[in-house]
């Protein structure tokens, strides 16, 4: 059985960039309704008792569709945090391994930020993008389409934005670009430099 994940900040802790009422209909009904279909499909399948990874890369059509969602959703709202609780501005990422390895690849943070929010910007329709590492530990930006997840590229996910509307309509209309350029804000730094180590 699958639950809704309990998340470390409070449902108005990401005002103004994310609004309490969007946290209320996007985690509270959106991922729980995945969940929910999720428990229901596997309940009398063989991925019964699987990890939400295993059941990602063996699954398609329904099941895959709402496992995909439910690990997106929590990965995404895993990567956020209140800004108050950020100690420093975004492009002051904390020196580390997470840093080096951005540095390497795009030249800089502000460098990644761009090649990735324009990337977030350019998905035709509903989608994610990523950020993942590969078996070499190397950073790569993907796009994924609808529910579409790395795992089955074989990449490790380590953050993500929700490019899906009901992810930002209620705060920014149309507007994607800005809720992009807002989220960075909010982003939790540590989370994903965790999950780069690992
Ligand atoms: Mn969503």
């Amino acid at each position: 059985m699958f639950t809704l994940p309990h998340l470390k900040y409070k449902h108005a802790d990401l005002e103004p960039i994310i609004s309490a009422k969007t946290i209320e209909y996007h985690y509270g009904k959106h991922l729980q309704t995945y969940i929910n279909n999720l428990n229901k499909l596997i309940e009398t399948t063989n991925l019964k008792d699987a990890s939400l990874d295993e059941i990602i890369k063996k699954s398609d059509g329904a099941v895959f569709n709402n496992a995909a969602q439910t690990y997106n959703h929590i990965l995404y709202f895993e990567s956020l945090t209140p800004k108050h609780l950020i100690d420093k501005e975004i492009n002051t990422i904390h020196e580390g391994d997470l840093k080096n390895a951005i540095e390497s690849k795009w030249n800089s943070v502000e460098d990644f930020i761009k090649e990735f929010s324009d990337t977030a910007l350019g998905i035709f329709g509903s989608g994610w993008a990523w950020l993942s590492k590969d078996i070499n530990n190397k950073l790569v930006i993907t796009t994924e389409s609808n529910a579409g997840n790395p795992l089955t590229s074989n990449l490790t996910p380590l953050f993500t934005i929700d490019i899906w509307e009901h992810a930002y309509y209620l705060d920014y209309q149309n507007r994607r670009g800005e809720y992009i350029k807002e989220l960075w804000q909010i982003v939790d730094w540590q989370e994903i430099e965790n999950r780069f180590k690992k």
